[in-house]
């Protein structure tokens, strides 16, 4: 038995993993052209033909427009402005609340506040770690406007139970699929269930142009009013057909030629790139069935999962000592990995404290608000137990891995088990 790196001895893995994606030779003959043009951007913020953006920025949505067949795709610098415009155009404002999990990254809470209205957070789903359709109905309020999903890790979130209890109910759906384009749920991409789908392009996603993002919808209205958010609706307005101007406060939220021409290049590998995740995860999962410690990913047979993390829990009642000690061990050997994800958003300054914009406490204490908002602990329980005690995650099932580097993993986990003796006593005497 070799002993752990922990404690001084050899690591399983010596050579990092990759974690950027590959740029390929579409993205640099477009972004070379765009360079011999002189033409970075193609906005121009008025009304005309330049109000939509250049010819890469077009092209990259029509690209979208067709893999989604959806009506209407509006690309941006971010996913985060992305919802921003989304949240927006739904008409969201001061007063209204908005339901959204508290396991994602925080901008997807904060669009909502964004546009001073409140977050409700509602509890996961342990399995699918998305929002808890049981858990929905009873969160609903006069003042409630919209659910915000977000597909966490690439696995799409029970969308039949929401689309029912928001239809119902006269609310809008946004659907974050930052985590998970390409998803299916019942045959449907994510992004095409609910009212608007969003996605990233940053650095860290599946694919990637270093920042940006695209909003799709189906909706013409919707998608006209993102459009002038991008790109200052308010001064745009008076030469465009308009029936309404509630929110149409403009920002500048463009994406630019070189974006959109990197981003086409690797919209155009979005599949292969997702094969690539799965099969390493399929065969990681396969490869660790046998470990009781570990509660592996179960997609069901109707949900891809496209796995933007490989996403685990640990059961230390079985191992005998804790998660955290355990991807402590891992990161050790060399296998990157995370304990748990990020914090349960509502334990974040802002919602502790309920301060937000300016000082008397917007949107939480605003006078158009007649709601009363909870971000005690223990306001979600089955998050914060995922975030303190069970969740842990690994990025390594992805191009242009091989399953040689997912054995180096299998190996490490097998290694740290079998020195589990080791680990007990270490955590008994900490
Ligand atoms: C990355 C991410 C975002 C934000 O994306 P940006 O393009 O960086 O603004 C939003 N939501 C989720 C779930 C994400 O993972």
């Amino acid at each position: 038995m070799s002993t752990l790196a922990l404690c001084g001895g050899p690591k399983v893995r010596t050579t990092p993993y990759v974690t950027h994606a590959v740029i390929g030779e579409e993205e640099r003959r477009r972004v070379a052209e765009v360079l011999d043009s002189g033409m970075l951007s193609g906005f121009i913020g008025r009304a005309g033909a330049s109000f939509l953006g250049g010819n890469q920025v077009r092209e990259f949505e029509q690209l979208v427009k067709e893999y989604f067949r959806c009506a209407h795709v509006v690309a941006s610098n971010s996913a985060t402005s992305n919802l921003h415009m989304a949240v927006a155009a739904c008409g969201i404002g001061p007063g209204d609340e908005v339901i959204v999990t508290p396991y994602t990254m925080s901008a997807t809470a904060t669009a909502i506040v964004m546009q001073n209205a409140v977050p409700v957070f509602v509890d996961i789903d342990a399995m699918t770690g998305a929002l808890d359709p049981h858990k929905i109905a009873a969160a609903i309020t006069p003042r409630t406007k919209a659910i915000l999903v977000v597909h966490l890790f690439g696995y799409p979130a029970d969308m039949d139970p929401i689309m029912a209890i928001a239809r119902a109910r006269n609310l809008y759906v946004i659907e974050d699929c930052a985590q998970a384009p390409g998803a299916h749920y019942k045959g449907q991409l994510v992004g095409t269930i609910g009212d608007i789908g969003i996605f990233s392009l940053n650095q860290h996603k599946t694919i990637t142009s270093g920042e940006g993002g695209f909003a799709i919808t189906n909706d013409a209205q919707l998608a006209f009013k993102m459009q002038l958010i991008r790109n200052h609706g308010e001064v745009v307005i008076n030469d465009m057909p308009h029936e309404d101007i509630i929110n149409v406060v403009g920002y500048n939220y463009r994406m630019t030629e070189l974006e959109a021409a990197v981003s086409i290049g690797q919209f155009r590998r979005l599949d292969e790139r997702n094969a690539h995740r799965q099969a390493l995860a399929v065969y990681l999962a396969d490869r660790l069935k046998s470990i009781p410690e570990i509660i592996l990913p179960q997609p069901e047979p109707e949900r891809s999962h496209v796995y933007f993390v490989f996403p685990m829990r640990w059961r230390e009642e079985v191992a005998g000592f804790s998660r955290d000690l355990f991807v402590k061990a891992l990161v050790a050997e060399g296998i990157p990995a995370g304990a748990g994800y990020v914090r349960p958003i509502y334990w974040e300054p802002m919602y502790q404290q309920r301060v937000a914009h300016g000082k008397s406490g917007c949107p939480f204490a605003c006078p158009l608000y007649q709601g009363k908002t909870d971000y005690a602990r223990g306001l979600c329980p089955v998050v914060e137990r995922l975030h303190l005690k069970e969740l842990f995650l690994t990025a390594i099932c992805r191009h242009p891995h091989t399953k040689a580097d997912i054995d180096d993993m299998v190996e490490a986990v097998q290694k740290i088990l079998e020195n589990r003796r080791e680990l007990k006593n270490m955590q008994a005497q900490s």
